[in-house]
């Protein structure tokens, strides 16, 4: 049985929806287990229906188990239009932060007189509580991680650019069996550590510098999140104040994590120590955000996030302190919220790393 199916299943019937098309991709996989580049479900009280083009035909049939397989010939809407009057569905939902207004001009105009509604956050919802098996993939995800950031440790010297630094990382996590990054390595040198999302640059290292390592890596579908800020030879003091600051946040705000937590209370917590210490100004982002089959998902761990977090949840705690023209710190782990409070996931030291 679909468990995955059935919950979303008892969605709509709370939201009396009689029918589901499903066109995000890490949704459709997450119900489905489908990982090719186009398909769409169709989901009803009884059926489960996956449309796809020929090239798909094995794969679809091998992954998404409990799904009837259909094969569009003439076009997409096409079929699904053919799938809805087969399953006598009159009214159906679709997902509105998907399409843009002009697909859904299209397709409201190709599947009439169905009636399209459009509903938001459905399969999303189910997504935030990771089970055993997404779990599962999310640790390797992160052990693989953990273990680049080991070696980089050793791979690191002055004279080398940001760019040799972020290609060993991601050289050294897909050979140690991660498919994809999760997202573009961002390695941050010097004045450059004061750009919350920089991007790798032709920047020389030098002594004296703080480097900020922001990375992750896919595995089985699932993303790992992971910052830390090292130093290039003995920090001055006020790179080990800012240091000292950022990880007594990050501490607090791993503690405060747990079930039935808002993720504004986690901001808050993180926000609190850095504001107390004089540099909340210089903390211009959010705590952080939830992880899964996307990088960034929800719940999000914000000033303003009403969110509650539940066993399962799967969310970055990523505080930091940004000064132009000085450098910046920032430290991040994934953490597992559980039944008794939270587990970080990753095991990378945080007390600062002189190189
Ligand atoms: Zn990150
Ligand atoms: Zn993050």
């Amino acid at each position: 049985m679909n468990h995955r199916l059935e919950a979303l299943r008892a969605k709509l019937s709370e939201q009396s929806l009689p029918a589901l098309l499903v066109m995000k991709d890490p949704n459709r996989i997450y119900l489905s287990g489908f990982t090719g580049s186009s398909g769409i479900l169709v989901v009803t009280a009884e059926a489960a229906v996956l449309i796809t083009d020929g090239r798909y035909t094995e794969q679809a049939t091998q992954q998404a188990a409990g799904f009837r397989v259909v094969i569009h010939t003439e076009s997409m809407v096409a079929s699904v239009k053919q799938t809805l009057a087969e399953l006598g569905v009159s009214r159906v939902g679709f997902e509105k932060d998907h399409w843009t207004v002009s697909q859904y001009e299209t397709w409201s105009k190709a599947l009439a007189p169905v009636e399209l509604l459009g509903v938001e956050g459905l399969t999303e919802s189910l997504r935030r509580v990771k089970d055993g098996e997404e779990i599962r993939r999310m640790r390797q995800a992160q052990a693989i991680t953990d273990q680049a950031f080991r070696h980089i440790l050793g791979f690191i010297q002055p004279g080398m650019k940001e760019t040799d630094v972020a290609l060993e990382l991601e050289y050294t996590m897909k050979k140690l069996g991660a498919e994809d990054l999760a997202f573009e390595t961002i390695a941050a040198s010097g004045p450059r550590s004061a750009l919350p999302h920089g991007r790798a640059s032709d920047r020389v290292l030098e002594n004296g510098d703080l480097l900020t390592l922001d990375f992750g890596c896919m595995y089985q579908g699932y993303c790992s999140d992971m910052t830390r800020t090292v130093m290039i030879g003995e920090p001055n003091d006020k790179q080990r104040e800012i240091y000292d600051i950022v990880l007594q946040a990050q501490l607090a705000g791993v503690a405060a994590v747990g079930p039935g937590v808002s993720g504004r209370d986690v901001d808050r917590a993180c926000r609190e120590v850095i504001t107390a210490h004089g540099y909340g100004e210089a903390f211009s982002h959010s705590t952080g955000h939830g992880v899964g089959l996307l990088i960034h998902e929800g719940p999000a761990a914000s000033v303003r996030s009403e969110d509650i977090l539940q066993p399962g949840v799967m969310v970055t705690i990523e505080p930091g302190i940004y000064i132009a023209g000085f450098g910046g710190v920032r430290i991040e782990d994934l953490v597992l919220v559980t039944e008794s409070g939270h587990d970080v996931l990753g095991n990378s030291p945080k007390d600062l790393i002189i190189l």
